[in-house]
């Protein structure tokens, strides 16, 4: 049965599987400190799979982000549209985080959720600290673009290629050569994607089996209504606030969008990151939606780092809830900056696991909330992460989905058509046409007739 499932399928089921196994092994204690589980399963070979997916979808995110956005810059071949697009794609971004957090404020203050809550608030955080905002910016300049890329810091990567770009474009005709070379070096990086999201059923399987394991069911149920206003209202964002943005901003249906995006939230939940997220993010929006690669190389990168509704959620969600649990009455002025704030702090905040609640000191900071009340909402985060980055990554697609039909960058037969990017999947062999008519280009045409005589099977 296995063999003759699609990708899309084997990756739900192991999905569930893994929700499965993670939950039997919570809730029979297996996986306490020292137990067979713990040490040669959770802790250990699942927890080395894990890693080594999470590492090829990592390796992949700088060579993909650096060289399409190239292409893309070269694609869009008109700087004034390039900045058109940037504006409007930063403004929708920015708009669609306020609506976010505006919800989560509305929701939580709806429902008081922490009123009346009776949790010991003597628990200590040690609140690390976030990077200033003012350093976010002043780094986008990087002052070595090879050390960017090393530490993965991608708005200064999206800075060097966008002005990379613009210097070939800038060149002209006599730089076609290198253009075309780097297009086929794109093309190259997403069939690595592919072959990499063959991996996906078993990174995803331990993943969650690792992480339901560790899931504190307990703690959970003591903060019901923390989590359970923050399910609500990151699903009433990502299904009714961005699905309507999406309808009547670009028409698109709506159904499609969400079947294609599967897959990329499953991987987003998953990993936890936005970041290890964009190649799949990237490949399904322009692969599976049609996007033209000169939108999407930028927007699903700069998204990534820029765009976190489901981060702004929780950060309004525990404003609320923290606010309640202290008795601290906070007033529109409060709401206004916890707004602004949580808009500012998902520019700054990376999208890795974890960073969100980081950030969330900042904001409590500015409202004069007791930063040691993250210690108490703590526990639930590594679930709730995986939740939010799953909304943050719908949203980054949505918004590419609106700007680049707006500015007729999309092709809607691929995006009407149910199959499109999924027959493409890597068995582990190489298409025999492909490899005869390379092995011919390589003899005859790039080496030369003097490698004629080389044995290549040694
Ligand atoms: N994990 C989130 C992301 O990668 C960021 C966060 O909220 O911690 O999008």
């Amino acid at each position: 049965m296995w063999k003759g499932m699609g990708l899309t399928g084997k990756i739900i089921l192991a999905m569930a599987l893994g929700i499965l196994l993670g939950l039997i092994i919570n809730l029979f204690n297996l996986n306490t400190e020292g137990s067979f589980v713990y040490t040669y399963l959770t802790n250990g070979f699942f927890a080395i799979i894990g890693e080594l997916f999470i590492n090829s979808l990592k390796m992949l995110v700088v060579p993909l982000v650096l060289v399409s956005l190239i292409c893309g810059v070269c694609g869009i071949g008109d700087i004034r549209l390039l900045g058109r697009i940037g504006t409007k794609t930063f403004f929708i971004y920015m708009v669609t985080t306020a609506l976010a957090i505006t919800t989560a404020i509305g929701l939580g203050v709806l429902l008081g959720i922490g009123k009346g809550m009776n949790i010991p608030t003597e628990a200590a955080f040690e609140a690390k600290s976030a990077p200033p905002l003012m350093e976010v910016f002043a780094n986008i300049i990087p002052s070595n673009p090879i050390s960017a890329m090393a530490n993965g810091d991608m708005l200064s990567i999206i800075f060097f290629a966008v002005l990379l770009g613009i210097s070939i474009l800038m060149v002209g005709k006599p730089a076609t050569g290198l253009v075309k070379s780097l297009e086929l070096f794109n093309e190259v990086i997403l069939k690595m994607v592919t072959i990499i999201m063959n991996l996906a059923p078993y990174g995803v399987f331990v993943l969650l089996t690792n992480a339901m394991a560790d899931l504190g069911l307990d703690l959970i149920i003591s903060l019901l209504g923390y989590v359970a206003v923050l399910v609500a209202s990151l699903a009433f964002h990502f299904f009714i606030t961005m699905m309507i943005i999406l309808k009547v901003f670009s028409g698109l249906s709506v159904k499609t969008f969400l079947a294609k995006m599967r897959e990329v939230q499953i991987f987003a939940f998953s990993t936890s990151s936005s970041n290890a997220t964009i190649p799949i993010t990237l490949r399904t929006v322009t692969k599976r939606m049609g996007v033209d690669n000169s939108v999407a190389s930028f927007t699903i990168p700069f998204g990534a780092t820029i765009n976190m509704d489901g981060t702004a959620i929780m950060q309004g969600t525990a404003t609320i809830f923290i606010a309640n649990i202290y008795g601290v009455d906070l007033g529109i002025a409060e709401y206004l900056t916890v707004i602004l704030m949580s808009v500012l702090a998902s520019i700054g905040t990376a999208g890795v696991p974890g960073v969100g609640l980081i950030m969330l000191s900042m904001v409590f900071a500015q409202v004069g909330l007791p930063v040691e009340g993250i210690a108490l909402i703590l526990g639930v985060d590594r679930i709730l992460d995986m939740l939010r980055t799953a909304v943050n990554v719908g949203g980054d697609a949505v918004v590419t989905a609106i700007v680049a039909k707006s500015e007729g960058k999309m092709n809607l037969a691929i995006y009407n058509d149910p199959e499109a990017g999924t027959k493409e999947v890597f068995d582990g062999h190489i298409d025999e046409d492909s490899e005869r008519e390379f092995s011919e280009v390589f003899t005859d045409g790039i080496m030369g007739s003097e490698y004629d005589n080389i044995d290549r099977r040694a």
